[in-house]
């Protein structure tokens, strides 16, 4: 099937980006030591762990990110969550695929999960990009998809602004996990700036039963952690 790369336009076949444009959109993520293993946080010198993990290590046993939330990547994700793009969903996933191929291997058993959108978000876009990116890996990465593993209690206030343990205590209990007892989990965002939402879900499903929690997001924004 002719498609258009949704960067620059150059013929492609599929949902992809062309050759040129998947290696500029994860230059960094192709960099070996570039990042915190735990996290996915780029790293401003080589560590083992970032700050961050080092003091207090998250609840999920890895991050595995595709591209830093920054030019020329950014794009991407703009094309889904505000142009609503669906076509994109599928071309995120296969580089998520790629980062995954790349990085480390998910138990074969896992299961796919998705951090649901809030209401708001819901309403405005009428669909949750990080499900649509969800539903894309099932082909992907060739593993099964548990919609309602995850649900959202309540809605959070805007994070932005607030501090690392306030935001913790923003989202504690926001999120409920079903379903999960026994599996390892992948669980999928679009878009990871702090973790703290990453992290709520993770506790969320580890308490539901989940041997083990895998965040999968498309991209990570660069130099908000420690
Ligand atoms: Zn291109
Ligand atoms: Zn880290």
């Amino acid at each position: 099937m002719g498609c258009d790369c949704p960067l620059c336009g150059a013929r492609v076949r599929g949902a992809r980006l062309c050759a040129g444009c998947e290696a500029d959109v994860t230059r960094s993520c192709r960099e070996p030591g570039a990042r915190c293993p735990r996290c996915a946080q780029r790293l401003r010198q080589p560590a083992p762990l970032c700050a961050g993990c080092l003091s207090r290590p998250p609840a999920y046993l890895r991050a595995i990110v595709a591209f830093d939330y920054e030019p020329p990547g950014v794009a991407l994700i703009g094309q889904l969550k505000t142009r609503l793009r669906l076509s994109l969903a599928p071309v995120l996933a296969r580089l998520l695929g790629a980062a995954v191929a790349r990085e480390a291997p998910l138990p074969a058993d896992a299961v796919l999960a998705a951090v649901p959108a809030s209401r708001a978000s819901l309403r405005r876009r009428g669909m949750n990009p990080a499900m649509e990116i969800a539903r894309s890996l099932v082909t992907a990465l060739d593993l099964p998809l548990r919609p309602g593993a995850l649900l959202r209690l309540r809605e959070t206030p805007r994070q932005a602004g607030l501090g690392r343990r306030e935001r913790r205590a923003a989202l504690a209990g926001v999120f409920r996990g079903q379903g999960v007892r026994g599996r390892h989990v992948a669980l999928v965002d679009d878009v990871m700036t702090t973790g703290s939402t990453a992290e709520a879900a993770a506790r969320a499903l580890l308490a539901a039963g989940a041997l083990s929690v895998t965040v999968l997001a498309v991209a990570r924004t660069p130099g908000r952690g420690s």
